[in-house]
């Protein structure tokens, strides 16, 4: 079933979480013993990240490095297929542009659609760390907005491929991404929420939001997009701090503030025995705030662990 379908049958807000594929040569068995406990809650999706190529350098052996692309986390696909099999759960794959030319995308969509999966998250990909800046494939998409057209034609029956000019159209439900405090790159926050609403207007039928720790955070965020037209679903998406060192990282990596109670807090931390307590408990008071004021479904970022999230879970669902 698709994501929209889940929450228009749904009676309460709905539990939901994203698993990352493991690290190259890792056991998929770790994954899902991490899955297995959430299983309780009844999540209705599960969301699997995509992650782009990085280059590495090999020591040729004579002095000449040689330069190669390698995946950390390859097998998003496969994964979902082997979740959605495993849990009898719809997994919902991430596609991204960086990385990936037109036909790979298609190629990957066609794979998707025989495996029965019916909701695709789609969004650009942060730049690799050698580059910089977002780099698109020569023949791939630069912005969300683009993939999503690709995936909308698709659901058309129009394909890039000239021998698919017959295969009969997918049905992916697209959701994309949005941002309570703002993308990094985007200039001010209503530049950012014009190209959000283009997305809508291209077909997305439902958002995510980035992590953040302020509430208030997203009610704006939710209000200043109904404000612009944007009036489909916005699920929350939080993470659970669970070390001191994320204090700094998160707002760094993820371009986020975190309030300053959280961080008053967070400062009495002797370990990260006791950080992960605290954002365990400030999670849960954001997950039931936003439940009462009627978020659709709470989306958590596990990050490839699940003991926080399950603590979260049954405090809240
Ligand atoms: P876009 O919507 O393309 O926007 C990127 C920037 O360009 C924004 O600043 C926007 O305002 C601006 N913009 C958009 N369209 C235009 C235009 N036509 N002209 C000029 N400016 C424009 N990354 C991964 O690599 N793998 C994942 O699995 C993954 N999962 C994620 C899940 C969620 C819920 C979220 C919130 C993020 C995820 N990311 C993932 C990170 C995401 O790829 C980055 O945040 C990326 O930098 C932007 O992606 P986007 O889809 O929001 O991009």
């Amino acid at each position: 079933m698709k994501v929209t379908e889940h929450i228009n049958n749904a009676s309460k807000a709905l539990f939901s979480f994203e698993v990352l594929p493991p690290l190259k040569g890792q056991n998929i068995q770790t994954l899902f013993s991490n899955i297995e406990p959430l299983m309780e809650f009844n999540p209705p999706f599960i969301d699997v990240t995509y992650h782009r190529e990085e280059y590495v350098y090999r020591d040729k052996g004579n002095g000449l490095l040689e330069k190669r692309t390698t995946r950390k986390r390859p097998g998003t696909v496969g994964i979902c297929a082997a979740i959605k099999n495993r849990f009898d759960v719809d997994t919902v794959p991430h596609i991204i542009c960086g990385g990936f030319s037109k036909e790979e995308t298609e190629n990957a969509l066609i794979d998707l659609d025989f495996l029965g999966i019916d909701s695709v998250l789609i969004l650009r990909g942060d730049p690799i760390k050698s580059e910089g800046k977002f780099v698109p494939d020569d023949n791939g998409h630069a912005y969300a907005s683009e993939l999503l057209e690709q995936v909308g034609n698709m659901n058309q029956g129009k394909y890039i491929d000239e021998e698919l000019q017959n295969a009969s159209a997918t049905d992916f439900c697209m959701g994309v991404a949005g941002y309570p405090e703002k993308h990094f790159e985007a200039p001010s926050m209503k530049s950012d929420l014009k190209y959000l609403k283009k997305k809508v207007e291209l077909g997305a039928e439902y958002v995510v939001t980035q992590m953040f720790f302020d509430n208030q955070k997203y009610f704006e965020f939710v209000d200043a997009c109904r404000a612009e037209g944007i009036n489909v679903p916005i699920i929350p998406g939080l993470k659970p701090i669970t070390s001191i060192k994320q204090m700094t990282a998160l707002p760094r990596t993820f371009y986020l503030d975190l309030p300053d109670a959280l961080v008053d807090e967070l400062d009495k931390c002797k370990d990260n025995a006791a950080a992960k307590e605290v954002g365990v408990e400030w999670c849960i008071n954001q997950s039931k705030e936003l439940i009462k004021k009627g978020a659709p479904c709470l989306h958590y970022y596990s990050m490839g662990k699940s003991d926080s999230i399950y603590a979260i879970a049954k405090a809240v669902f």
